[in-house]
């Protein structure tokens, strides 16, 4: 997702009191400095305009959310929702995930979220991947040991090469589902993004997994 050329984003971005400027300074002290309570941290990479995380947030006050986007653009989207809707326990980034061992502490982060990750088709790309080997490298820095990363998708190919990056990471499936709003177990309380109800309204099918170092 790149809305392209909104004038002006970076600039709201900045002066936003829902982003965290220089993240990095924030490390190991988002509980205490960024929400002033000391609540499980979630977060979700690649929010895009971030309604998922919102919706979780208006569910569970007593959990903090995290949203992390890549582009201003997208970010801009999520901070006017955010403008609305005033959820105390939210708050956004804007920063490129493969810097996410700089702005979150070993044990800092309680859950990840990674939504219908763009693909990066070419294999010279896979690292790129959110659910790649690399990725979970740097997810095992910042999940505290009995944290979890839940990732839902459309696409099979991505959903494929995730399944098979569990193992060789050293992470476990904890489950797995090919048709998650059929799937009455892991459906349950399923809070569908953006991306989900376009895809899953074409009549896909939506793929998620759990998984965990758990007995590691
Ligand atoms: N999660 C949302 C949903 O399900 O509706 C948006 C999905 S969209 C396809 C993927 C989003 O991830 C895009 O907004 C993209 O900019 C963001 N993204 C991709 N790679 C990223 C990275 N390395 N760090 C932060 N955001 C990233």
């Amino acid at each position: 997702m790149r809305l392209r050329n909104i004038a002006g984003s970076r600039e709201v971005i900045a002066d936003s009191a829902y982003t965290v400027k220089d993240p990095q300074t924030k490390k190991g002290l988002w509980k205490k400095e960024v929400f002033g309570n000391s609540k499980p941290i979630h977060i979700e990479i690649g929010m895009g305009k971030g309604r998922f995380l919102m919706d979780l947030a208006e569910l569970n006050p007593d959990i903090n959310y995290v949203g992390i986007e890549k582009y201003s653009s997208v970010l801009l989207r999520a901070i006017q929702k955010q403008e609305q809707r005033q959820l105390p326990n939210v708050i956004f980034i804007r920063m490129d995930a493969e810097e996410i061992t700089e702005v979150f502490a070993p044990g800092e982060v309680d859950k990840i979220y990674l939504n219908f990750s763009d693909p990066w088709p070419k294999d010279r790309h896979a690292k790129r991947r959110l659910p790649s080997r690399q990725f979970l490298e740097r997810y095992d820095k910042i999940l505290k040991a009995d944290g979890v990363v839940e990732f839902k998708t459309d696409n099979k190919d991505l959903f494929d090469f995730a399944l098979e990056e569990v193992e060789p990471a050293g992470w476990n499936l904890d489950a797995f589902t090919l048709d998650l709003h059929n799937d009455p177990v892991m459906n349950e309380g399923n809070v569908m993004t953006e991306y989900e109800e376009r895809f899953s309204s074409q009549g896909n099918p939506i793929y998620k997994y759990i998984v965990s170092r758990k007995g590691k």
